[in-house]
């Protein structure tokens, strides 16, 4: 491959924060939220003029994970932020049980007593999401692009990024990465191990896309609310979406394949036999590409055993995917997730949080959830704010203040388990 040498230039300085989250997906937002919420002077970068990454940009429109799926669920293993935001959206109209065997008409849907999952119009989460951060008082950078980071030796000490107004640098005492691909951790050099190629290891990217003029009594799959419906569309199968080429060649492949998608569909379920396309991700849901190497990689065994950890900062019950062929579900009330897997090996003042962090592919495929991801955002946001407040790093913040604290808000962290 030809090179070709950037001649040096000098950057503004956009500012000095406490803390910098970069993306604003489901670990982004609520990480943000928690770090100024706790009194940090918190900056968010997103490329998307709107929160929620997956959920909203490439229409995952149905949560999962705020209790078991099957029995025993009688802990609602995320609370928190993470409750805020469903409270919120069903207030406004904006959730709604899911359609399926795990929703219990039994759960009232009120604050400590919300059930499996819930399908929701994505537009209500956007405006959720942003009034969450706007009334935080984050300060918020939309259509920016992280591009590099700015280190003095194993440390992190800013970023550098790029929008309409050009290149420039921001620094800040602890950054967040919550960029999905991990893009911050990459760029400092953190160890990372990504599956590529087998179809049958790993969970495959999709397009989703919303339809409406189908049957109300509609009993085809999909996440249903409002007369609208958003359904699993065309996957283009096993490839490295951390890589520009291949990202574009997979954005082609199921664009192209929509319309006969809904054809197929419409063939197997005559419900959907006047339906039509109204929207489709922006961008292609994409589930995972890197893994990044935490001081614990958190592995099937903790899930499948419901393990237990000093450092707890959240739970999680969800069922692994893809579990040699068939769906693993859990036979406890959740596991823990240990703070330690957010802290990324070799690098300093840096937390790797969302679905990037430190795992395998089994333990991946159960905490990869929504309702699991805002808690563990929501614990990455209170750890930088400590860490920034006390001038230490993460790695040696105080465990049992992050946990007090973030139990203080409403969080769970196993503290309900016997
Ligand atoms: C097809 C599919 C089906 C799924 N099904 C479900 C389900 O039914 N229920 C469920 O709960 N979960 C489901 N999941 C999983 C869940 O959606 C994800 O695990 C979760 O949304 C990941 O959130 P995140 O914040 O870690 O990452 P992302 O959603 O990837 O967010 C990353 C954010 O960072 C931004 N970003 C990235 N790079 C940069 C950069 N360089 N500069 C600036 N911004 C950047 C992105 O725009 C994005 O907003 C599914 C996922 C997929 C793809």
């Amino acid at each position: 491959m030809m090179k070709f040498s950037e001649p040096a230039k000098e950057l503004s300085v956009y500012g000095e924060f406490d803390t910098i989250v970069i993306g604003g997906g489901v670990a982004g937002f609520t990480a943000a939220i928690a770090a100024a919420r706790n009194g940090a002077n918190t900056l968010i970068i997103e490329r998307f003029p709107y929160f929620g990454g997956t959920a909203t940009a490439s229409l995952m429109a149905n949560i999962v994970g705020y209790r078991n799926q099957v029995k025993p669920d009688a802990i609602q293993t995320t609370k928190g932020i993470g409750e805020e935001i469903i409270l919120g959206l069903l207030k406004i109209h904006g959730a709604v049980k899911s359609r399926n065997a795990y929703a219990s008409e039994a759960r009232s849907d009120q604050k400590g007593d919300l059930t499996y999952n819930y399908a929701f119009d994505t537009e209500k989460f956007k405006f959720i999401a942003l009034k969450m951060v706007t009334e935080a008082g984050v300060h918020i950078l939309f259509h920016t692009y992280f591009c590099d980071v700015i280190m003095a030796g194993d440390t992190v000490t800013g970023v550098i990024f790029e929008n309409k107004s050009g290149r420039q640098a921001a620094f800040a005492k602890v950054i967040i990465d919550a960029s999905g691909d991990g893009d911050v951790a990459f760029k400092a050099g953190v160890p990372f191990w990504q599956t590529k190629g087998d179809e049958n290891s790993r969970l495959n990217d999709c397009l989703m896309y919303k339809i409406t003029g189908f049957d109300p009594e509609v009993s085809a799959p999909g996440c249903l609310i409002d007369g609208t419906m958003v359904v699993w569309g065309p996957s283009p199968g096993a490839t490295n979406a951390a890589d520009g080429d291949e990202l574009t060649r997979e954005e082609i492949k199921v664009r192209l394949a929509v319309y006969d998608d809904l054809a197929e569909k419409q063939k197997q379920h005559p419900d959907l036999k006047d339906a039509c396309i109204i929207d489709t991700g922006s961008l292609i849901g994409i589930r995972q590409t890197r893994f990044f190497e935490g001081e614990y990689t958190l592995t099937g065994d903790d899930v499948l055993s419901g393990a237990r950890f000093g450092d707890s900062i959240a739970m999680a019950a969800n069922p692994v995917i893809h579990y040699f062929g068939y769906r693993r579900f859990l036979t406890h009330e959740g596991y823990d997730i240990p703070y330690r897997c957010l802290l990324p090996k070799t690098i300093d003042n840096l937390l790797v949080v969302g679905r990037c962090m430190s795992s395998d592919q089994i333990a991946y495929e159960s905490w990869r959830a929504m309702a699991h991801i805002f808690a563990l955002g929501e614990a990455a946001g209170v750890a930088a704010a400590i860490s920034a407040k006390g001038g230490v790093t993460p790695r040696s913040i105080d465990i049992m203040e992050l946990q007090k604290t973030l139990v203080s808000q409403g969080a769970e962290i196993g503290q309900s388990r016997k």
